[in-house]
């Protein structure tokens, strides 16, 4: 907080105030809420390769899971619906994909990534390693180093600039305050980040860079709570073994599911 600026905080307390006001509003007679549907999204795809590793592309990786994750979720939890935003090797945009979390009224948006360090697959790059859970959240524009590098698969599609019009990074020192409709699901995919974290290190003995706030894209118009999950350095070749191989991707997969288990207990859902 000591890095925010009076001005600043006086924004983000009106943003606060209104925000209360507004949902005051607009907020409908909940009876029972019914957890229903995740929404699973494989990362890039297609013309978008992702990250690469000495001898995969982040692509394949993230769709083996994400189709892993649905058949073990349809098996494990039967009340829950599991809708893939793709299931081959097509491109899809980012801003189509929270549009079909939307269309499909997810309760919990899941998105797979595999991450990479700046190195590459260059000798020097195979230290960096585990996992990370990023959540569209407050955050500034300088500190995005895996957002900014996600966010990259826009560059593939033909009118980015009119498809992302806010997306603009010309001012690096802005602080990125939040609307109320995103403020609404940002605790709940902390939530969700921090328990997938405790599976993660808990259960796997993964290491973890931890859950991040940080101005990712496919998940700032997913009306719904939603956390990226960069499941491993693909470019770190002991990663890319395990990222590649069944039984990592079955560890990932039931870490999920666990982590889902407890997320819809933690929320009485
Ligand atoms: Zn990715």
């Amino acid at each position: 907080m000591k890095y925010i600026a009076l001005p600043g905080m006086i924004i983000l307390l009106f943003l606060f105030q209104n925000s209360f006001a507004q949902q005051k509003d607009t907020i409908p007679a909940v009876t029972t809420f019914r957890f229903k549907t995740v929404v699973i999204d494989a990362g890039h795809g297609g013309k978008d390769a992702g990250a690469r590793g000495s001898h995969s592309f982040e692509k394949n990786v993230t769709l083996s899971i994400a189709l892993k994750l649905k058949a073990a979720l349809d098996t494990a939890i039967t009340d829950v619906n599991a809708i893939l935003t793709r299931t081959d090797d097509t491109f899809i945009p980012l801003n189509q994909r929270s549009a079909i979390a939307n269309q499909n009224h997810g309760n919990l948006f899941i998105s797979i990534h595999c991450n990479s360090s700046p190195e590459g697959t260059a000798a020097r790059a195979h230290k960096q390693k585990g996992v990370l859970m990023l959540v569209y959240g407050f955050h500034r524009l300088k500190e995005q180093e895996e957002a900014v590098r996600e966010n990259a698969s826009i560059f593939q599609e033909k009118d980015y600039k009119q498809n992302y019009e806010s997306y603009d990074e010309s001012d690096p020192s802005n602080l990125i305050v939040l609307n109320a409709y995103i403020q609404k699901y940002r605790k709940q995919s902390i939530r969700f980040g921090d328990l997938l974290d405790d599976e993660f290190t808990g259960v796997d003995g993964r290491e973890s860079n931890g859950v991040k706030e940080q101005g990712v894209l496919v998940l700032a118009h997913s009306a719904m709570p939603a956390v990226l999950i960069e499941t491993g350095f693909i470019n770190n070749p002991e990663e890319e073994e395990y990222l590649n191989s069944d039984e990592g991707q079955h560890e990932i997969v039931m870490t999920i599911i666990r982590a889902l288990r407890n997320y819809r207990k933690a929320i009485g859902a």
